[in-house]
């Protein structure tokens, strides 16, 4: 037998990881061996150039044999955002969406700038996994907006409010989920303060610490005054072959994962509409935490979190005057109600790490509904 362990892949069912110095034990499997006992030989060898035998198949679902942990029944993760040789990435569209099955994902969002061309490169999704959101991201001087549900351009070529506003408005009616891209310093920012008719806000874009934070307090804002858009992520991946990018665009698919709750109906049209009702949480990876905030069914004006993967991090409870509980979360299944504070109109819950870092995300459940 012959088995490879490399930082990015290994031989099914062996784990990847980093090969580190030190004394490494080799453990022999023959699970009988007679009396007269058996010949073994073993040879280790090293090379760096060697590339995983399961590129270049087409792709398959899930080759990395570390299990992802199980999401709650119904529910998808995904991510929303990546460009391709279509626009500014550095890969073809099958690449991207093989790239998306081995880390796990159930769907991906192309969103190509001002171009829809790769969308005849995949075919319309929904055959098998992960489904493809056919999208796309109009880029204009003032900002950027990602519809997803759409297979044509929308205009870009006019970066006034009113112009802008009236695009997304018919993107909208047209049947496409409708985002605000990246709204924080050097996203680009989005500089079309006044302008409404989007479903959601990407909160999330690229790494937390990647001035993620911004991105968050101009969707609360929104929340604030009553406006009902959904959060959401995407990693804005664009290099998947690119080595030696400075930090600031590494980016890998997944981070963030937008998980969104489609019941047994896998399809892009169950995924559009869970993404334009806030379905849908958000966190750092396909790996988790996993963060389900819901009404509770036993109580009117209290809400259930239930928090997987997550043992470790503090959990807030924010309402539109901020954060109204804050509590740990110590075990790796954990759950626990929660009643909303007396006059406020929503509860949303997130999950930080101890250096601050936001872990995962929820959007808001509105009092009115409970
Ligand atoms: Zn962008
Ligand atoms: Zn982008």
């Amino acid at each position: 037998m012959e088995f490879t362990i490399d930082e990015s892949w290994a031989t099914p069912p062996y784990r990847k990881g980093k090969i580190g110095a030190g004394r490494w034990h080799v453990l022999l499997g023959p699970y009988k061996v007679g009396p007269r006992g058996c010949d073994w030989n073993v040879e280790v060898w090293f090379d760096p150039g060697l590339r995983s035998p399961w590129r270049g198949l087409g792709f398959s679902r899930r080759v990395d044999p570390d299990p992802l942990p199980v999401a709650r029944e119904g529910w998808l993760r995904g991510d929303l955002h990546c460009h391709t040789l279509y626009s500014d990435g550095d890969s073809w569209p099958p690449e991207m969406l093989s790239a998306a099955a081995e880390t796990g994902l159930d769907f991906l969002g192309v969103t190509d700038h001002n171009n829809v061309g790769h969308q005849l490169a995949y075919g319309p999704g929904g055959n098998g996994l992960p489904i493809v959101l056919p999208g796309i991201e109009v880029t204009t001087y003032g900002g950027h907006w990602n519809a997803w549900g759409t297979d044509r351009w929308w205009e870009f070529r006019e970066p006034e409010s009113k112009a802008v506003e009236r695009t997304i408005r018919a993107a909208a009616e047209s049947g496409a989920v409708v985002s605000i891209c990246h709204p924080k310093p050097f996203g680009p920012p989005w500089e079309y303060q006044g302008v409404s008719g989007f479903h959601a806000v990407e909160v999330w874009n690229g790494p937390w610490a990647q001035l993620n934070a911004a991105s968050l307090a101009f969707w609360e804002s929104l929340l604030r005054r009553g406006d009902r858009s959904v959060a959401l992520g995407g990693s804005d991946t664009h290099y998947l072959h690119a080595r030696d990018l400075a930090a600031r665009d590494a980016d890998s698919l997944g981070t963030p994962t937008t998980w969104v709750q489609v019941g047994d109906r896998p399809t892009v049209r169950a995924i559009l509409d869970a993404l334009r009702e806030g379905r849908s949480f958000v966190s750092e990876s396909p790996r988790g935490p996993q963060l389900y905030l819901e009404p509770d069914p036993a109580r009117v004006g209290r809400v259930i979190v239930e928090v997987r993967d997550g043992a470790g991090t503090g959990l807030v409870m924010l309402s539109e005057a901020g954060a109204v509980e804050t509590t740990a979360v110590t075990d790796p299944a954990w759950n626990r109600t929660f009643d909303v504070p007396a006059g406020a109109s929503y509860v949303r819950a997130q999950l930080a790490g101890a250096n601050g870092n936001i872990r995962a995300l929820t959007n808001p459940v509105w009092t009115d509904r409970l």
